[in-house]
């Protein structure tokens, strides 16, 4: 059954997917086992075979004996050397011909790529040799009749010199491979040059020259076959000439009536005639012009005796000059073609590699180097015995499987934190799973049922919460509804009543989870939790609350939360620091605090407010605040959610969040593009829980510079007065805490990028509505560089010279705008999706950049992709 192909399902669990790799690896290797002994029997000869063939020497050594069969027979009928020259050139074509012929009977049987047009033109350049062997002529001349009609003769003699021309271009399809050679010696050299990551892979190199190839054949067939197209004359002179000595011959006429017909003729023929006249002998009267010709001797080729009919007359003529210029033609059209090919060759392979190697091998490149990171377990083997064709295979399946393995990872990391649960919620969905086994599960496991409604149910509702009109005391609604909420500015009861305002703006009021004396009592008691920190007090609880009651309202549009979700995280912000005792877990830890001994030294102060809130709740019936939830199961999800989401608020699981933030915006971009909303399983919901409640309470640094200044303050504070009580118990302060050396601008520069910025930047890109605070934090950021550039200034000389001064304020300018780079395109992005107008972008100084016209046409993409790819 592990055999079959079978489709991944995307909820299989970690432990079936690892075994099913495990066989799909086995198949393979079993599958190049059988082949490879298969082949076994005279694969070493082969191998063997193919390097000599592929050898530096023997590929020379054909291309000396390509130009031998390209130019050699030309170039002797050109400077028309003697008879013993055609002798050795027979024996040297006769030689090529050989060597032609044991190349393409190997190739033919070793390789297997050998494409079949090839082999058919191959097969004809290499017999197209023996035309130019002129023992293969004679025989077939003599074999001819010898002599014969002077028509015959002249015909055979054009057939003939037009099949060596074509017969030429022919061979010059074994340039083909030449140009191959070239072509890698060119690919070497550019890799020499760029020293880039670039590994060239298999299947671009081949697909670039399988179309050069392609149309290198082409253009061959094209040249040869268009010649058979065209209409030929035939000069009717020489057969008209002898037709009228034959005349004269049949009327018996004398020497002298004919010398003058002959005076003619020779002056005739000469007048630009390319056969030159040696001997004429009309029925005994004979004409010799050797002498004329300066006794001149022709080569066997290229004499050329004619007869007529009854065998009166006998013509012999020189041909030398004719084929000369036929040597000419040949040497010009076969030079013309090979210099095109060339060309052409070179051209074709610019573009493909352009358009189609390089993109390719980037892709390539790409997924190899991330798979590897990624998934690492795909053993990738690159040894040197696998053909060509097994490395192209194996390049393919590399990629498919390690893009499929991501997919499957991605799926499991993806589910909000919850790992896990999604193995089990495929087991719930498995229908051979019994009722009890699945009851079991749900129960045990918790993985699909909670309060939370599908937004498929809850579209029908309406979406804007229902508001309860109670007079809202000394409550001030746009205060309320803004980013400059001061906390700073309120006292006790003030504060007091502006919970109770965001409770009734959230509509918890009027859905009955609470009732205004429940809410004051529970506020009041929460009250009493907290102590006078400098930073970690009850201002700091109701500024978090605040936060996320805004962050609710922003996108209550699109979030669809229950009432039981929103009551859950306000009452999870109210009571998200309760206790706290002004130090951080590290040092509850190091001290070896009775709360850190209690908790297992892990998220020691979260838990301690979780528990400080329940156990306030169930010990003091008046304030508790879930009186109105009767629902058990409802009680204990919403339990289950404060939890999750105090223990959130954990710094320890900050860049965890980041990036399962970064995670769930790729997975979830195009939802959040649609304004749709993308949290739709209780996983990704309390994801969103947590995520809201951890930036709400690190919002300091997105909020107005006056407010966000008063807070850096109060965190210094209570991080000095922690570093003075390790100092008091002899241990070393901790980094940022000693009040000596911490300079506050740069804290909160670096709190700005290394821990808000990453975190709000993933936020922003998936809570759109939250744009404006990036633009703060950016200005926040650029605020904090000045004042540290101003502390730098403000130094004595004495403690850093002028170099190190400048060098330090340049740093600090630098890193801002690195920081501002981060943010432009997701800010860009935002103004284009209509959450961020232009002005919000300008007030952190970023304008919008011209960007490509996204609708441009796939081949301008790659062509632009490949020539910066190319710009050097
Ligand atoms: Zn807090």
């Amino acid at each position: 059954m592990k055999n079959e192909v079978k489709s991944v399902s995307p909820l299989t669990s970690i432990d079936e997917i690892e075994s099913e790799n495990g066989t799909h690896h086995e198949v393979v290797k079993n599958k190049k086992r059988r082949r490879s002994s298969f082949k076994k029997k005279g694969a070493i000869t082969k191998k063997l075979l193919i390097k000599f063939l592929d050898s530096a020497g023997f590929q020379a050594y054909m291309f000396v004996c390509l130009v031998l069969a390209l130019f050699a027979v030309d170039v002797i009928a050109l400077h028309s050397y003697g008879n013993d020259v055609t002798e050795a050139m027979n024996i040297i074509l006769t030689l090529v011909f050989a060597s032609f012929l044991a190349e393409m009977v190997l190739n033919f049987f070793i390789r297997e790529d050998y494409s079949k047009l090839e082999t058919v033109m191959n097969f004809i350049a290499t017999f197209s040799i023996l035309l130019d062997i002129t023992w293969i002529t004679e025989l077939w001349e003599k074999s001819d009749g010898g002599g014969g009609s002077y028509e015959r003769a002249s015909r055979a003699a054009r057939v003939g010199a037009r099949a060596g021309r074509i017969g030429r271009i022919v061979r010059v399809v074994r340039l083909v491979r030449v140009i191959k050679m070239f072509a890698l010696f060119f690919r070497c050299f550019r890799k020499d040059e760029e020293e880039d990551s670039m590994a060239p892979t298999n299947l671009g190199q081949k697909l670039a020259e399988s179309i050069s190839r392609l149309v290198a054949l082409l253009i061959m067939i094209t040249i040869w076959v268009a010649p058979m197209l065209t209409f030929e004359e035939f000069d009717e002179s020489l057969s008209a000439w002898i037709t009228v000595f034959d005349s004269h011959a049949q009327n018996n006429a004398t020497t002298f009536q004919l010398e003058p017909v002959v005076t003619d003729y020779y002056d005739f023929i000469m007048d630009g005639g390319l056969l030159r006249p040696v001997e004429l002998n009309i029925h005994g009267d004979y004409w010799d012009w050797t002498e004329i010709s300066g006794g001149y001797t022709p080569r066997k080729k290229d004499k050329i005796t004619l007869q007529d009919n009854s065998g009166l007359i006998v013509l012999k003529l020189d041909s030398s000059k004719k084929n000369q210029e036929d040597a000419m033609l040949n040497i010009l059209l076969v030079v013309v073609v090979v210099v095109e090919l060339i060309c052409f060759i070179a051209l074709l392979n610019q573009t493909t590699s352009l358009l189609v190697v390089r993109p390719l091998e980037r892709i390539f490149t790409i997924i190899r180097i991330n798979a590897s990171q990624i998934v690492g377990a795909l053993d990738i083997e690159d040894s040197d015995e696998e053909s060509e064709d097994e490395k192209e295979v194996d390049e393919i399946n590399t990629i498919e499987a390690a893009v499929q393995k991501m997919t499957r990872i991605v799926k499991h990391v993806s589910g909000g934190g919850a790992q896990g649960s999604q193995i089990v919620q495929n087991y719930i969905d498995d229908a051979n799973i019994d009722e009890k086994t699945k009851a079991w599960l749900v129960n045990q496991y918790d993985g699909s049922e909670t309060v939370a409604e599908t937004p498929a149910k809850k579209k029908k509702k309406e979406r804007k919460f229902k508001r309860s009109i109670i007079a809202y005391d000394n409550v001030d609604l746009d205060f309320l509804n803004s980013w400059n909420f001061d906390v700073f500015l309120l006292k006790e009861e003030e504060m007091f009543s502006y919970v109770r305002a965001m409770f009734m703006e959230l509509g918890l009021y009027e859905a009955g989870m609470v009732t205004d004396e429940i809410l004051s009592n529970f506020l009041k008691e929460v009250r009493k939790n907290y102590h006078d920190n400098p930073y970690h007090n009850f201002h700091h609880v109701i500024d978090v609350t605040h936060g996320v009651y805004r962050i609710l309202r922003l996108t209550e549009d699109r979030l669809d939360l229950t009432e039981y979700e929103r009551m859950s995280l306000m009452v999870a912000a109210i009571c998200h620091d309760m206790d706290h005792p002004g130090v951080n877990n590290a040092y509850l830890v190091h001290t070896l605090d009775p709360l850190a001994i209690k908790y297992n030294d892990s998220g020691v102060l979260e838990n301690t407010h979780v528990a400080c809130l329940y156990s306030m709740v169930t010990t003091k019936p008046n304030s508790n605040i879930f009186v109105n939830i009767k629902d058990d199961k409802v009680w204990r999800d919403m339990r289950k959610n404060i939890i999750g989401c105090i223990l959130h608020t954990d710094m320890a699981h900050h860049f965890k969040m980041v990036s399962q933030m970064d995670v769930f915006f790729e997975l979830h971009a195009n939802v959040i593009e649609k304004k749709d909303n993308p949290f739709t399983t209780p996983d990704d919901r309390q994801f969103l829980m947590n995520m809201v409640l951890h930036s709400a309470d690190i919002s300091n640094a997105v909020k107005p510079f006056g407010i966000y200044t008063k807070w850096a303050n109060c965190v210094l504070e209570e991080f000095f007065s922690q570093g003075d009580k390790e100092a008091a118990k002899g241990l070393p302060k901790s980094p940022m805490m000693d009040r000596e050396t911490t300079s506050r601008a740069m804290s909160q520069v670096n709190f700005i990028e290394f821990i808000v910025g990453p975190l709000y930047l993933n936020l922003v890109k998936i809570l759109p509505e939250l744009s404006e605070l990036a633009i703060t934090l950016l200005n926040n950021r650029k605020t904090w560089g000045d004042m540290y550039i101003e502390e730098v200034d403000g130094k004595s000389m004495s403690s850093m010279d002028f170099n190190a001064r400048e060098e330090e304020k340049a740093k600090c300018t630098n890193r801002y705008l690195k920081f501002k780079e981060k943010f432009e395109p997701v800010m860009e992005k935002m103004e284009e999706l209509g959450f961020a107008s232009e002005q919000l972008l300008k007030r952190a100084g970023i304008q919008k950049k011209e960007r490509p016209n996204p609708r441009a046409s796939v081949i301008g993409n790659l062509a632009r992709r490949a020539s910066i790819s190319m710009g050097k």
